[in-house]
């Protein structure tokens, strides 16, 4: 397989060049990953992609990151500091008339360092890299689309393991753990959520795994995900009861499948994200549960868990070909129960592929 990277940065140059500004300046994060391949551990030494306009891209890290960098291959040229020497002016030297120039700064570059930088480089202009990494990562080709089927079908093989873990007497927690190490078994790296909200629970959309033990006649909603080793995430949320559901989760979820349905069904070139999002919001309302949908219908996914596009009321943007999000509408009744049901998608020539093709009814445990 050829690498991906001298593309990615070469399309980022071409942005550069449409959007004015003459270089980048990306610390450790999903950006860099994207554009380098670069997992790079976020430390308070800095470690910065200096990638310019013009194709002189230069990677600065500390001189003990040095070999584990070039171990990972990073396609572009490594400059190294040592501990009494400053790397803000090692940077500056790598940019065309150190100082001056429209600079992009990563979203998850840490102020500690963009301070420090813009401390030795007072005549820059300062814009967001966002400006010109979003176009691109929102995009994704034919190998990201790979990695995120290949991390789809890996958490729904993970829900597949959940139903033998739900047992009355149980805590959420214990349950969380159980399915964090599933998800390592089945190819994760690791669990960056594991929620588990059982009961009056899960009416809360991003409870945290507690204390409370499952009883029988609980609602559980099981929302997880995480990175694979190449970076890309899962994410994928079903529901479950445990015996027999409460009164009126049946016609709740009903309602919440034909919701779910309703807004993969809206996605294609062309439609906007927020007409998705109204798509799911319209058939919950007709269904008399508007006001129990709080939150947005999805989100992007990628080498972040969130990114973009979002699927919300307000997002004008025009879906394409190639862009990856969640749809995920949920139902939360305080007190008594929550269900949510998420699905990645991407969004194809003629419409939609639904990554995750776990069924979606809730499973009885
Ligand atoms: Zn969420
Ligand atoms: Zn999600
Ligand atoms: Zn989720």
């Amino acid at each position: 397989m050829t690498s991906p990277y001298p593309s990615r940065l070469q399309r980022a140059q071409a942005a550069m060049a449409g959007a004015g500004v003459d270089a980048l300046l990306v610390g450790p994060g999903a950006d860099l990953r994207y554009l380098i391949g670069y997992a790079a551990p976020p430390l308070e030494r800095m470690t910065l992609l200096v990638a310019r306009a013009d194709g002189a891209h230069t990677l600065v890290v500390p001189a003990l990151e040095r070999a584990s960098a070039e171990e990972q291959g990073v396609p572009v040229a490594v400059a190294s500091f040592g501990e009494t020497e400053d790397p803000y002016r090692l940077a500056a030297g790598l940019l065309t008339g150190s100082g001056s120039g429209v600079l992009g700064v990563g979203d998850q570059l840490w102020s500690l360092f963009l301070l420090g930088l813009q401390e030795v480089l007072p005549g820059a202009r300062w814009t967001r890299a966002t400006a010109v990494l979003r176009e691109l990562r929102m995009r994704k080709a034919a190998d990201e689309l790979d990695a995120l089927r290949r991390a789809a079908r890996a958490i729904d093989r993970v829900h597949r393991r959940v139903p033998a873990m739900l047992r009355p007497g149980r805590a959420e927690a214990d349950v969380a753990r159980e399915i964090a190490e599933a998800m390592v078994e089945e190819g994760h790296t690791g669990a960056d959520f594991t929620i588990v909200g059982s009961g009056p629970n899960g009416a809360s959309p991003h409870h945290e795994s507690g204390a409370r033990r499952l009883e029988h006649g609980d609602a559980v909603v099981v929302d997880i995900g995480g990175p694979m080793p190449d970076g890309y995430f899962s994410d994928c949320t079903r529901n479950y009861v445990v015996g027999a559901a409460p009164d009126g989760y049946e016609q709740a979820h009903n309602a919440l499948a034909a919701a779910q349905r309703a807004a993969c069904d809206a996605v294609r070139p062309g439609a906007t994200a927020e007409s998705v999002d109204e798509a799911a919001r319209a058939v919950l309302r007709d269904a008399g549960y508007a006001e129990w949908f709080i939150h947005r219908t999805g989100h992007g996914i990628g080498l972040d868990v969130h990114e973009d596009p979002y699927i919300v009321q307000g997002n004008t943007l025009a879906l394409e070909e190639g862009m990856t999000f969640s749809i995920e509408p949920g139902i939360y009744l305080p007190g008594r129960f929550g269900m949510r049901i998420e699905d990645i998608v991407a969004v194809t020539a003629e419409g939609v592929e639904r990554l995750n093709t776990l069924e979606r009814e809730a499973v009885v445990a």
